[in-house]
């Protein structure tokens, strides 16, 4: 698979981009600029192929090398890296398992989950384990794109809380990193984690620079069409957006849009919801229809190379009860013990061990199960697909249909699409309840 490439140019081509950034910041030339392509919604590398010298002839440019999108040997890194060799379990390997909330109630009510991200990132910087934190943060000028920036102080970490449910990519604080001394920590998508640990393995001196891994589950990314497709629906003009949060106010949250002339409004989000046509909009907006297409084939939920993963307990004990905000963390080693252990002996931190099937229990993995398949089909039909190496996984045939499902993504780049959307919607309610009910059927005939 990575013989077909010499630089990153054909991977943005072959559609096995999400954006990440990283292949901008190895280029010995500078040969990369990372840039919004608003043809397709997300982060894409452009090259000047001027200044590319294919890394001195290397039969596989270096940018090739760390992308993500081309090739991921789970064993290998995972073995460096983490705790061991994470078989095809979806949580990966890990130390412990522990739901946690941030002692700050401030930071705990802004924040997507329990505000544990900030907490830790906050308190690293305090205890000098780092110089400073690669975040994602909602530009001022742009709020439906957001940036990532090299925030050195605690207030630029709590300015940038919040899940941003969009393509975003950390190309250029990273080249920042690469110019100072310091130690660094990253927060990133399991793909973000999976690029740096690549380069991490490929470049002495890397490892000490970035030090702590701070991995969001992430069951899939969206285009920016996804966010403005769903102000539209709720009459809000994405142009007279002036900030918008995608989380916060508690937990689950809500979205909060903060409009130009200082109007402020809070939408619903699909957990919170009521109205079944409302809930359609929303799946159909952030989880169905707008998908980044390199997100069909990943099969990394867990962010499984990360030093700790941090998710959303979505499980009905904490949906009946939780109202202030809890995370859910994978560590996956000493790195991350220490942390952790260290943030609750300082009373930074509220935990308790959480029971790992529980852990598992807690996400809706059809969607990451059926990637091997989605791989699988874009093997049989010819076109070039990911590469994941180390780990086992099952293809179903009947599986294969699911890339039928979420073949929007392609197609919603397009405004004119976007207006079927609404019978998309239903045909894919009716399918998915003939589904549900036929398993059931044939569940109970057994
Ligand atoms: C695209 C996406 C998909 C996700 N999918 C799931 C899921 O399927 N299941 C689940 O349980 N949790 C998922 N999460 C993670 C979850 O939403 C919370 O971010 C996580 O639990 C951390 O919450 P917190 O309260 O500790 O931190 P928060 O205060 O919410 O801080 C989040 C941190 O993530 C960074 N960040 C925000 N958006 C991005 C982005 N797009 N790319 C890189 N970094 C970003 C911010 O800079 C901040 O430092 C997803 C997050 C994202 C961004
Ligand atoms: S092949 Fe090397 S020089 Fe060319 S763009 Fe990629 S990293 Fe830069
Ligand atoms: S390294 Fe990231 S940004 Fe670069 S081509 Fe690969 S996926 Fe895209
Ligand atoms: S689904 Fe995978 S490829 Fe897509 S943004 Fe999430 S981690 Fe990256």
């Amino acid at each position: 698979m990575l013989t077909q490439y010499r630089t990153v140019e054909k991977v943005v081509n072959d559609n096995l981009c999400m954006g990440c950034g990283v292949c901008s910041s190895i280029c010995p030339e500078n040969a990369i600029q990372i840039g919004m392509d608003q043809k397709r919604g997300y982060f894409v590398p452009s090259i000047d192929n001027d200044a590319c010298n294919y890394c001195g002839q290397m039969k596989n440019g270096k940018c090739v090398i760390v992308c993500p999108g081309v090739e991921v040997d789970f064993q290998k890194l995972g073995n460096r890296w983490v705790n061991g060799n994470a078989e095809a379990d979806i949580l990966g390997s890990f130390v412990k398992t522990v739901y946690a909330h941030s002692k700050d109630e401030n930071i705990r009510y802004r924040s997507s989950s329990g505000g544990l991200i900030p907490t830790l990132l906050i308190f690293a910087l305090t205890e000098n384990i780092i110089d400073g934190a690669i975040v994602v943060k909602s530009d001022e000028d742009n709020p439906l794109i957001p940036r990532g920036i090299l925030a050195t102080t605690s207030e630029e970490i709590k300015a940038a809380s919040g899940s941003k449910y969009c393509s975003a990519h950390i190309g250029e604080p990273l080249s920042e990193i690469l110019k100072t001394d310091g130690k660094y920590a990253v927060v990133g998508l399991p793909c973000h984690i999976h690029g740096i640990r690549k380069w991490e393995q490929m470049t002495p001196g890397i490892a000490e620079k970035i030090v702590l891994h701070l991995g969001l589950y992430c069951a899939n990314n969206n285009t920016i069409f996804a966010t403005e497709y769903f102000l539209w629906q709720k009459y809000i003009d994405p142009e007279q957006v002036k900030n918008i949060r995608y989380r916060g106010k508690g937990w689950p949250g809500n979205i909060i849009v903060t409009l130009k002339d200082g109007t402020m409004k809070e939408i619903k989000r699909g957990t919170t919801e009521t109205s079944w046509q409302r809930k359609l909009l929303f799946s159909s907006a952030f989880h169905y229809d707008f998908q980044i297409p390199r997100c069909l084939t990943c099969v990394d939920l867990t962010a499984e190379l990360a030093d700790i993963s941090f998710a959303d307990p979505w499980n009905k004990r904490f949906l009946l009860k939780e109202s202030k905000g809890k995370s859910m963390l994978v560590i996956r080693n000493e790195i991350g013990m220490q942390l952790v252990d260290k943030a609750i002996l300082n009373g930074i931190i509220a935990s308790e061990e959480a029971d790992s099937s529980e852990v598992r229990l807690s996400q809706n993995i059809e969607f990451k199960k059926r990637a091997p398949s989605r791989v699988w089909i874009r093997q049989i039909l010819g076109l070039p697909a990911p590469v994941y190496k180390g780990k086992s996984y099952k293809k179903r045939v009947w599986d294969i249909f699911s890339y039928g499902n979420y073949y929007m993504s392609y197609v919603t780049v397009f405004p004119v699409a976007r207006l079927f959307l609404p019978i998309v919607r239903i045909c894919r309610w009716i399918i998915n309840s003939s589904n549900r009910i036929m398993k059931k059927y044939f569940r109970q005939g057994k």
